[in-house]
């Protein structure tokens, strides 16, 4: 049968020599190979202790921002579902009361709001399309799980920790962004 490719390589079928039989040679060229590797430098790390840095254009697990008060930033437009191209993202509307400006930033406030991280694709046009700096990918990769519904992140999940009940978390979830934040 013709091969589609040049990359086919044909099969050597002769009878093994009696040195081949033996295996001994391929076992000591074998060893030499792993040994040969035994004083390189490892490529890999010891991840969790150690972790690479990430690139900058990373696009990880995605976060509800607040401002600067603490108030949530998202108004619930749903301009981040219809960019979402894997339609991963769900919200659910809601009018802001009297009495709740110190939550929500807008009139208008996600009552509800869900990513099915099964079918993200983390291409941030969700971060691109939102015009209220609402919702940004971090650095941080979504945690493995054994349940296919633990995969629905829902808006507790998903928003960042108070700037001011717990500082400390704000500025990590915040990673990088808080430089760029500064540099603007
Ligand atoms: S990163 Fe892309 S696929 Fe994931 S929720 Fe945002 S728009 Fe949808
Ligand atoms: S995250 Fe941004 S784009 Fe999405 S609903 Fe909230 S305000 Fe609108």
């Amino acid at each position: 049968m013709k091969a589609l490719t040049n990359k086919v390589k044909p099969v050597n079928r002769a009878p093994m020599s009696f040195m081949e039989k033996l295996y001994l040679p391929a076992i000591v060229h074998g060893m030499a190979i792993t040994f040969s590797h035994i004083f390189k430098k490892k490529p890999t790390i010891n991840y969790p202790e150690k972790k690479r840095p990430f690139s900058p254009v990373f696009r990880g697990l995605q976060i509800l921002n607040r401002d600067e008060e603490g108030r949530e930033n998202c108004t619930a437009c749903g301009l981040c579902a219809v960019a979402c191209p894997a339609e991963a993202i769900t919200m659910e509307a809601a009018e802001r009361e009297s009495g709740e400006e110190h939550l929500y930033k807008e009139e208008k406030y996600a009552a509800k709001y869900e990513i099915n991280m099964l079918r993200c694709i983390f291409c941030g046009l969700c971060e691109e399309a939102c015009p209220k700096d609402a919702i940004y990918l971090s650095e941080t990769f979504t945690p493995a799980d054994y349940q296919r519904k633990q995969f629905i992140y829902n808006k507790q999940d998903l928003l960042i920790p108070h700037p001011k009940e717990n500082p400390e978390a704000y500025q990590e979830a915040l990673g990088n962004r808080a430089n760029k934040t500064m540099v603007n």
